[in-house]
């Protein structure tokens, strides 16, 4: 995203340069709002909310949604997925307490939205979308705002990846049945995994930790609604 703020200060060479300049303006502030706004609603973490105050959301959300994109709302990116509302997001990035040299995986690319702001925050995210229209258009939205640490893959990601395990934090972006055991065993010592989990209509927000040795703890963060987390160690996809 460097590339796009350097554009922003060429703006003003030509008449046309200075409208788009304007409207990036106008853009920055209801992002910087909606960090702020997660601010007040308990988000503590200042580079959590940073990342927030800089990802683009409405370029990763179909076009006629863009004046919803800074709304603490979830949103319909086709094919009967969503983005999930920012305050979501932060929580869940939040909870995966990243310091800046991790590799995490993230299972439900979606939008990309997740991905770009995690991009922020480590060193690497390895993302895996079973739906090839949207890992092609979140690959492409990420290109565009020139995120370069982000892998996305095509697949089914309730098995992991075990070839780029372990893992420092997972994020799992859709609801499933249980917390996928691949998962839990790619998790690097120290390494944090959170995600929904729980009935179809209503899951509980899980974090699991493997600490030094080991051992596993699980923590219940929240009810939360997701859509469905489908595949081997989901549900099964109709
Ligand atoms: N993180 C996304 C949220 C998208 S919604 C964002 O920021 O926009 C959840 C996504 O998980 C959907 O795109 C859905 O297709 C995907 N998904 C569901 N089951 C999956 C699985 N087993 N592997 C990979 N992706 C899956």
């Amino acid at each position: 995203m460097e590339a796009d703020s350097r554009a922003g200060t060429r703006a003003g060479r030509s008449a046309g340069r200075m409208s788009e300049g304007r409207g990036r303006r106008e853009l920055e502030t209801p992002r910087r709002r909606l960090a702020e706004r997660l601010a007040a609603g308990g988000i503590r973490n200042q580079r959590v909310l940073d990342a927030f105050a800089s990802v683009p959301r409405h370029l990763l959300i179909p076009e006629a949604l863009r004046a919803d994109a800074y709304r603490n709302i979830s949103l319909p990116i086709g094919d009967g997925q969503t983005i999930s509302a920012p305050g979501t997001v932060a929580q869940m990035t939040e909870a995966l307490e990243l310091t800046g040299d991790e590799t995490v995986l993230e299972v439900g690319t979606g939008s990309g939205y997740q991905a770009a702001i995690l991009s922020k925050l480590v060193a690497r995210v390895i993302s895996i979308e079973r739906v090839p229209r949207l890992a092609a258009s979140a690959r492409t939205a990420l290109d565009r705002l020139g995120v370069s640490n982000v892998i996305v893959h095509l697949g089914d990601g309730t098995g992991g990846r075990p070839a780029d395990a372990p893992f420092d934090a997972i994020v799992v972006t859709a609801g499933g049945p249980e917390i996928p055991m691949p998962l839990v065993e790619q998790l690097a010592e120290g390494g944090r995994l959170v995600g929904p989990f729980g009935a179809r209509d209503q899951q509980q927000l899980i974090r699991v930790c493997r600490h030094a040795g080991g051992d596993l703890t699980r923590e219940v963060l929240g009810p939360c609604r997701f859509v469905d987390l489908l595949g081997t160690h989901g549900w099964a996809a109709a």
